[in-house]
């Protein structure tokens, strides 16, 4: 009796140590699971944290840079085409602006390529001569073998003839720059701009023999002061078979700041490097000596970079700020 009433206890000891093995094994499972999620979802809301970081600085990033290239583009927009176009400078400014646009790295690479080839033709030229400075650039263009290309203006007196002469005899070009070089009488009407026309080219053809076709407009062809508008102008020249060029490049002696000579060397050079073909605007004037002093350490620096310095002739480039191309005949 007793044996089999320790039996029954004895069984029932053991079922209930297995229903206690089963709840501990459920309770440490369910205990497990909740640990595991936890560590799941703190890792999920940590990633989330981090990539909301992430996107906030990308984000901001964008915003930064296209505003920062806004306001590029706002400095290098009309407000530049405003500043060259009253210098005469347009299209081809623009294109400047846009090169200077491009990110630090690329405009040092393109400078770099630009400063390695020794295909770089820049053409130096005088506009509003002769003057009492032409017979010093003449003998500095001399004394470096360089030959350039003078616009010339009308002038009458013994002197200014005899300095016509000079630039022909010694091997530079000879430009157009209107006869009066007087904004309000050149550009008042198509007639007016071709009696003036006509005018410089007559007396140049008297003095040196040579039928000029070359011209300047003065204040370029993008000039902001005519009262007419310049297509007439350029349409006339095209049907006279007359080419005209404006520049890329400026030394700075036709801006009111009064650069050094130093200064205007940095002017020439930090943009001849933009361009395979440099047009570079300076003056034959008496009131501008510095351009004088000027020219040997231009040259030089060109030479330096092994630039080809040449007179504009009819297989130089066409540099125009108003192509002439976009005026219908
Ligand atoms: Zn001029």
């Amino acid at each position: 009796m007793s044996s089999s009433n320790n039996q029954g206890l004895n069984e029932r000891l053991a079922h209930k140590k297995r229903v206690q093995r089963i709840k501990t094994g459920i309770i440490l499972f369910v205990i497990t699971w909740m640990l595991v999620s936890m560590l799941i979802s703190v890792t999920l809301i940590v990633k989330v944290f981090s990539l909301q970081k992430q996107i906030d600085i990308l984000t901001e990033n964008t915003i930064k840079s296209q505003q920062v290239e806004q306001q590029e583009n706002e400095a290098a927009g009309p407000g530049e085409l405003e500043k060259y176009d009253s210098a005469g400078q347009g299209s081809v400014a623009d294109d400047a602006s846009e090169k200077a646009l491009q990110t630090e790295g690329k405009a040092s690479d393109a400078a770099d390529a630009a400063v390695k080839t020794e295909d770089m033709k820049v053409y130096l030229t005088f506009d509003d001569g002769p003057s009492a400075n032409t017979e010093r650039i003449l003998d500095i263009l001399d004394s470096y073998n360089i030959k350039a290309t003078f616009f010339v203006v009308g002038k009458e007196d013994e002197k200014s003839l005899e300095r016509y002469q000079q630039i022909v005899e010694r091997g530079h070009t000879l430009g157009m720059h209107s006869y009066s070089h007087k904004y309000n009488l050149v550009y008042e009407s198509l007639d007016s701009f071709k009696e003036d026309l006509n005018k410089i080219q007559s007396l140049l053809k008297e003095t040196t023999g040579e039928e000029c076709r070359l011209y300047r407009f003065p204040g370029g062809s993008s000039n902001q002061v005519s009262n007419t508008d310049m297509s007439e102008f350029i349409r006339y020249l095209n049907e006279a078979g007359i080419t005209y060029y404006d520049w890329n490049v400026e030394c700075g002696d036709a801006t009111d700041h009064a650069y050094t000579a130093d200064e205007m060397v940095e002017n020439v050079m930090n943009d001849v490097v933009k361009h395979s073909t440099s047009v570079v605007l300076m003056h034959d004037a008496e009131d501008k000596p510095n351009t004088v002093e000027a020219l040997p350490l231009i040259i030089e620096k060109l030479q330096g970079l092994g630039a080809q310095i040449l007179p504009i002739d009819e297989n130089a480039a066409v540099i125009q700020h108003v192509s002439a191309d976009s005026v219908e005949e």
